[in-house]
């Protein structure tokens, strides 16, 4: 492998291998093929943000933001196809986590978007991953909770000190919260439009009085133990209450 290479060079290797790669979206592409596209595009991540930080030494930052941009696509093309390696592997809860992975990408890549044409695309694309491979999603939870402390992941000082804000980008990296602890826990919401679109019932109570996964709609038995923890008109719902994967905006 090539241990040196000109930031122009990692544009056009990013640019060339996104378009390739995207060749591979197709469902009836090969899951072996798809499998080492995913290899090849995640090589790419670290070239990226080599140019990345490089460029955030001079300038406003605008050609910062512009690998961000291409940071983001790459992950996005990533988590398309994770989706439908997923799907294939009937490995539903982890193809969805892979297909909202891609909308926040995506998300961030229109916020960015020097060349919206292909991540455009990308947004259809995966609506339609959404629409055709997974049922809507009734409800969601969402966490109600008090948080304190905190690092800022740019300047590693305490977040109360320092002058990023939290979801801004500066230079390439969008700011975040790390290391927080005393996460305190005070209600929980069931939601139509939850900040975390990760957190969904994977089983729900039917009208046969049986669970059923809400990917495969298999049913089976309500155990003694969820029984007792039923209210009287109450029906049994198991959710995904809280998350803490992020995507990788650094
Ligand atoms: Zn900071």
């Amino acid at each position: 492998m090539i241990d040196k290479k000109t930031i122009p060079e990692i544009y056009n290797a990013t640019i060339e291998l996104g378009d390739k790669s995207s060749e591979y979206l197709p469902f009836s592409t090969d899951i072996t093929l798809q499998e080492n596209m995913v290899d090849q595009l995640f090589q790419l991540i670290p070239w990226i943000k080599g140019a990345k930080n490089q460029l955030a030494q001079t300038g406003t930052g605008e050609k910062a933001n512009k690998f961000l941009y291409l940071q983001s696509t790459i992950y996005a093309l990533i988590s398309l196809l994770k989706c439908i390696i997923n799907i294939k592997k009937n490995n539903y809860q982890q193809a969805w986590m892979d297909v909202i992975d891609a909308e926040e990408y995506i998300a961030l890549g229109i916020r960015l978007a020097p060349e919206p044409e292909f991540i455009m695309y990308l947004s259809q694309h995966r609506e339609m991953i959404e629409k055709t491979m997974f049922p809507k999603i009734p409800i969601y939870s969402s966490l109600g909770s008090i948080v304190r402390g905190g690092k800022c992941n740019l300047c590693l000082s305490n977040y109360e000190n320092c002058d990023h804000i939290e979801g801004i980008i500066y230079k390439g990296k969008m700011c975040r919260i790390i290391d927080q602890t005393n996460l305190r826990v005070n209600h929980t919401a069931l939601v139509k439009n939850p900040r975390d679109r990760r957190c969904i019932p994977l089983e729900m109570e039917n009208s046969n009085n049986k669970m059923e996964d809400i990917f495969t709609k298999i049913e089976r038995d309500i155990s003694e133990e969820e029984l007792k923890s039923k209210g009287q008109n109450g029906f049994l719902i198991n959710f995904i209450a809280f998350n803490n994967q992020r995507i990788d905006t650094d």
